[in-house]
């Protein structure tokens, strides 16, 4: 087992679409950012990457690479699962806190769940969601910033006993193409 924390915090701005695990959320301002600014994506990936010891998703993402200008983050998580998986990892939970005094989160976390257990290829019961406040405290609650918090678990892939057992294996191109 291999655990990481992830961390993560957009500001406000108006005009702005406001996308956090994914789904769209009505309100009147969005999240300022080089990609879609889902500040709990990003804190999901750097968990991952952490867990692995892989640095931090502006490493792999940099914000100043135009490829990733408005990119929905669902791809940048996308690409963060196949560096685990070719670490042969998978993920085995994850838990999250969201921290936004505006909007109400509650009604979009299904539909954050689905997202996320899609493609880290987990069930929706080890993916879990908190929100919270900051009770009218700081930036975040006078409303100019919305953070995340995440901690992932991933678990190795054993190999089976048959294929350890068998040195030829290793030289056998699907495994390879796995390194
Ligand atoms: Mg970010």
């Amino acid at each position: 087992m291999r655990i990481g924390i992830g961390y993560d915090i957009h500001r406000t701005a108006q005009g702005r679409k406001l996308v956090l695990g994914g789904v769209e959320i009505p309100y009147v301002r969005g999240l300022e950012g080089h990609s879609d600014a889902d500040a709990l994506l990003h804190a999901i990936c750097d968990a991952m990457l952490g867990a692995l010891g892989e640095g931090d998703i502006g490493m792999f993402f940099p914000d100043t690479d135009p490829q990733y200008e408005n990119v929905s983050s669902l791809v940048l998580l996308k690409r963060v699962w196949e560096i685990v998986s070719k670490r042969k990892c998978k993920v085995y939970n994850v838990d999250t806190v969201l921290i936004a005094d505006e909007p109400k989160i509650g009604p979009f976390k299904d539909a954050m769940k689905e997202n996320i257990s899609r493609i880290l290829k987990v069930s929706r019961d080890k993916i879990n969601i908190k929100a919270t406040t900051s009770e009218g405290v700081g930036t975040i609650g006078r409303g100019e910033a919305i953070a995340a918090q995440a901690v992932v678990l991933l678990e190795e892939i054993k190999r089976r006993k048959s294929e350890a057992r068998n040195p030829k294996f290793e030289t056998n191109s699907n495994y390879q193409n796995r390194e």
